[in-house]
């Protein structure tokens, strides 16, 4: 009896999981189609406009609420928040070091502003994960930045470049960059020859993607010039001057906007310039090595080496201690480690020998919060599998000219034992 009674449940919660499942199937299918989920983001994207007013193209079921009187949540859950008309968002994309690690990617931050700007501060290896999980407007990430060109810091251009084409961006990117030495060891060189490099990645999506989101514009400037504008418009002013880095060619950047300054340092050896151009501001960041002891226990390196590359190529923690003491912005990040307990303490007991003021030793996906008043560093909580961003209606209706296909001689090849179902109409 009591085993009947047990198979009858196990039949009808079986029936109703089935059931569930397949109302959730047909419901994320779009009737007109059968298939096209895109179309149904689309029609999100619209809802979530009007919902997040002006700012960013919001992700449906996502109300933004204000924060009020500075009162941040613990965590920041991306897209649930509206940044105040006169609010600056930091957000970590990638703190490490060339030797990717899941807890760091390479160097890379995203600068948001309360006038709907946003700004890409390096794109190191690995950091677009880190984007993406944020499910951000891609329709508005179109500037990047770049300190230097090693691939710690410029890495995932090619992910940046095809990853945001597809999830939003339908405009040109610009990439803005230090020249070198000599022509072949700038940022547009740099770009041509990657642009070279992936021609038949290009080529392929061309025409199926929006054809203006394929292009790149280079914007090189001299990396001997001293607090000189890069970027002016719509109220942000973004200056470079030269670091000190293994070559000529790396400069560190000031961002300007409603009597905020956020400093991006790049990688670099104590410098007069940083120490001049970046005074007054907000959030000054500047890398912050592993210490010569740490660094050659981490890699397995002689401190030989350990010593030369902490303390002649970069900054070890002493020296960015040092730094930040005389420097005194109101909040001094460091960065450029993996964060592990022991490389955390190493840098700690160093920075702190030297410098007592606010500090934040960035991980990924650290996100701080500056109004005049206040500055609030907290984590973002991210979901692993987090879906791509609903794109916005003019990237649907953006021009594309026709899909290419392969050749007739390729196309003679498909095996006649399967036959795809009929194309929808669009
Ligand atoms: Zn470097
Ligand atoms: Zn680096």
């Amino acid at each position: 009896m009591r085993v009947r009674y047990l198979r009858r449940t196990i039949t009808i919660l079986c029936g109703l999981v089935v059931l569930t499942f397949t109302v959730h199937l047909v419901g994320s299918r779009d009737p007109a189609t059968g298939s096209s989920i895109a179309l149904l983001r689309t029609a999100r994207a619209a809802e979530g406009q009007e919902q997040a007013g002006a700012q960013d193209n919001t992700p449906r079921g996502r109300t933004p609420a204000a924060i009020v009187d500075g009162q941040y949540p613990a965590s920041y859950f991306p897209n649930t928040e509206l940044l105040g008309a006169d609010e600056m968002r930091i957000t970590a994309l990638g703190t490490g070091m060339p030797n990717l690690t899941r807890a760091a990617a390479s160097i890379s931050y995203l600068v948001e502003l309360g006038n709907g700007e946003k700004f890409i501060f390096d794109i190191g290896a690995g950091s677009m994960a880190n984007l993406f999980s944020l499910r951000p407007d891609f329709s508005k990430l179109d500037k990047v930045f770049a300190s230097h060109l090693h691939v710690d810091h410029v890495g995932d251009f090619m992910p940046l470049h095809i990853g945001s084409w597809l999830s939003g961006r339908y405009t040109t990117l610009h990439i803005y960059g230090p020249s070198g030495s000599k022509p072949e060891l700038g940022t547009k060189a740099f770009v041509e020859a990657m642009q070279k490099g992936y021609a038949w990645d290009v080529a392929t999506r061309t025409g199926a993607l929006p054809d203006q989101g394929g292009h790149i514009e280079v914007h090189e400037f001299d990396y001997l010039q001293e607090n000189k504008v890069v970027y002016q418009e719509n109220g942000v002013t973004i200056r470079s001057w030269p670091a000190i880095h293994s070559l000529d060619g790396s400069v560190s950047y000031g961002l300007e906007w409603n009597g905020l300054k956020y400093v991006f340092g790049g990688d670099t050896f104590p410098n007069k310039w940083y120490m001049k151009f970046a005074a007054g501001a907000d959030v000054a960041s500047h890398e912050c090595f592993l210490p010569p002891k740490a660094l050659a226990a981490y890699f397995g390196w002689d401190l030989a080496q350990a010593t030369y590359v902490s303390t002649r190529i970069h900054t070890e923690p002493q020296a960015f201690g040092k730094v930040m003491s005389t420097l005194k912005p109101r909040l001094a990040v460091g960065y450029h480690t993996v964060q592990s307990p022991e490389n955390n303490a190493a840098i700690m007991t160093a920075v702190r020998a030297v410098y007592d003021g606010p500090l934040a030793i960035a991980r990924d996906l650290m996100v701080i919060n500056v109004t005049r008043k206040t500055i609030k560093v907290r984590m973002a909580s991210v979901d692993d599998y987090v879906l791509p961003p609903d794109v916005t209606p003019a990237y649907v209706k953006a021009p594309r000219t026709d899909p290419k296909s392969p050749s007739k001689a390729i196309l003679s090849g498909k095996w006649k034992g399967y036959t795809p179902p009929p194309m929808p109409k669009r």
